[in-house]
């Protein structure tokens, strides 16, 4: 009984005071020394992902001091071609930790002990766990320089708080300013009969409302008639003061009659659950139109950014009962966006009846599925999908039809091909191809091969084929010729370039010696600094082997002086 009442007082907290929190205020200082404006806010919606820090814009430039956040030391070092780029963590005697994303370059003492390491491993790309003692930083002390590296589509900091549990946290929620008086934009309002037998308008599908802006900000519905249940989408945005980007909001709250019956707070997750964005988005709308619907409801989606449960978010309308639902769009600042919908209970006179398309394979979402025809298999491990549906399977000659990337999916999935009717020459050039968009462009997944199995992994359905590899990849100077002079040079430049299956790896030697190149895949560009020192010689010969990914190999020499 005891348990009980406890239980009973403690539950209301579901609703309490967003900015109220137990995060330590002031302890974290800025990461750069100019006004921090965002082009990317805590938990925003990506691709695949909700985004975990926030993106600070640093004037169209590389090279600005990135500052440690508070006293530490560095934790991790990553440096990859893709993702994060060049990446900092710093570890906080409060068990936080701080990370900072697409860095050109680290401070000079961290820059050495990545290269060291980097020159013994001979990768650029390498992964790195400090201990407690080598790479003490204070707060305000120059970390790193910020840059583009990896996957940025223009120069930024990203910046992120991490708790114990690797959980990462809206840095904002730790005092960390940025200037908001705009509140959301509310851009559509949708609403999804749910089941069968439920209506909206006289119709089973989801139906785009008419959003009329008030006077004060506010938006109002055209009334609805509804029966059974139903839920809302949203696609909603906030701007903050001082840029136009279109940022993520805070927080997503929704009233039935004046009470809460649903609470989205995009105050923490966990790099666990990011992949279930895909279900919180109305994810054929989203791969059809590239619009983000954020559905109200939880249909399943496990997400922790939930933080009620009256019914998942669902609404169950009743004949001839009228009822007001309303929506509340709120920015960290608490700039509220408010949107009434007027809801009239109406049964409709006709049964509906859903248009299921069937198609002889089914998938039960808590099973594993094997698809197979001809040299063609196709493996789902069980829980890949979030519900039970009639899959799109067919195979015509090397051609995989695997219906549509429409549907949210938790677990990549195999493709495997038997290519034992080709002649050994050709299955060294073959890999699996998506075709993606209206012209069947074959875009690279994989080619693991096991004797005359080759295999892939990959998320998302849609139409799949062989392809075939044989070209070589390019290995061209940017900034130099042949028995050059570069004594002045700071930088060596080589563009290299692989249609076809892409690159694999990628080798640059100078008199025999591994040279560290940096790749950079949106320029295409391998570039050695020649600070690194790696040859005293006057006369050197630079070899540089590109290997694509079924195999192809082109090398390149080239002779220049230096003294
Ligand atoms: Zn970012």
């Amino acid at each position: 009984m005891r348990l009980i009442l406890v239980f009973l007082l403690v539950t209301p907290t579901f609703f309490s005071a967003q900015n109220q929190n137990n995060y330590p205020q002031d302890y974290f200082g800025s990461p750069l020394e100019i006004p921090l404006i965002l082009s990317g806010t805590f938990a925003e919606l990506r691709a695949n992902h909700f985004h975990s820090g926030m993106d600070i814009k640093t004037q169209q430039r590389v090279g600005l001091k990135v500052l440690a956040a508070a006293d530490g030391f560095v934790s991790r070092i990553k440096v990859q071609h893709y993702g994060y780029g060049k990446a900092l963590y710093i570890t906080h005697p409060n068990g936080y930790t701080t990370v900072y994303a697409h860095l050109s370059e680290y401070s000079p003492e961290i820059e050495a002990y990545v290269k060291k390491h980097q020159y013994d491993k001979e990768s650029y790309e390498i992964e790195l766990f400090p201990h407690t003692q080598d790479l003490i930083v204070e707060k305000g002390s120059v970390v790193a320089y910020s840059g583009n590296s990896g996957g940025s589509g223009g120069p930024h900091l990203h910046f992120e708080i991490r708790n114990k549990e690797e959980h990462p946290i809206n840095p904002m929620l730790f005092g960390i300013d940025i200037k908001d008086t705009t509140r959301p934009l509310i851009s559509s309002i949708y609403v999804y009969p749910i089941g069968d037998s439920s209506t909206v308008n006289n119709a089973n599908t989801r139906q785009k409302l008419r959003l009329t802006p008030q006077n004060n900000g506010d938006y109002i519905t055209e009334s609805i008639e509804a029966y059974g249940t139903i839920g809302f989408g949203v696609n909603t945005t906030d701007r903050q003061d001082l840029a136009g980007n279109r940022n993520g909001v805070y927080s997503i709250q929704a009233f039935l009659n004046g009470s809460q019956n649903l609470d989205i707070d995009f105050s923490k997750f966990s790099f666990d659950e990011t992949i279930q964005l895909n279900r919180f988005i109305d994810y054929e709308h989203y791969k059809t139109k590239g619009e983000r619907i954020q559905k109200l409801y939880n249909d399943n989606n496990g997400l922790s950014i939930f933080k009620s449960d009256v019914n998942n978010g669902y609404l169950t309308i009743e004949d001839s009962i009228s009822t007001v639902y309303k929506i509340r769009v709120s920015d960290f600042k608490r700039n509220d966006a408010w949107i009434t919908i007027p809801i009239k209970g109406v049964k409709p006179k006709n049964e509906f009846v859903k248009n299921e398309t069937t198609t002889p394979y089914y998938i039960y979402a808590n099973s594993a599925t094997n698809l197979k025809e001809g040299r063609v298999s196709v493996d789902f491990a069980s829980n890949t999908f979030y519900d039970d549906f009639h899959i799109d399977f067919k195979v015509k000659n090397d051609t995989l039809f695997l219906g549509e990337d429409t549907v949210p999916m938790k677990k990549y999935f195999s493709i495997s091909y038997d290519i034992s009717n080709y002649s050994e020459a050709d299955r060294n050039k073959l890999y699996i191809a998506r075709l993606v968009g209206y012209r069947k462009y074959p875009s690279y997944e994989g080619a693991t091969r096991k004797g005359n199995i080759l295999s892939c992994s990959t998320r998302g359905l849609g139409t799949f084929a062989l392809a075939r590899d044989e070209t070589k990849p390019t290995i061209t100077p940017v900034n130099f010729r042949k028995d050059q002079w570069l004594s002045n040079y700071r930088y060596l430049k080589i563009k290299i370039d692989d249609s076809g299956s892409g690159i694999s790896n990628y080798r640059a030697t100078v008199n025999d010696k591994w040279i560290l190149t940096e790749y950079d895949y949106k320029t295409k560009t391998l570039t050695y600094d020649f600070n690194d020192g790696v040859s005293t010689n006057t006369k050197n010969n630079l070899k540089v082997i590109v290997t694509d990914n079924v195999g192809n190999s082109t090398t390149f020499e080239s002779v220049f002086y230096r003294k």
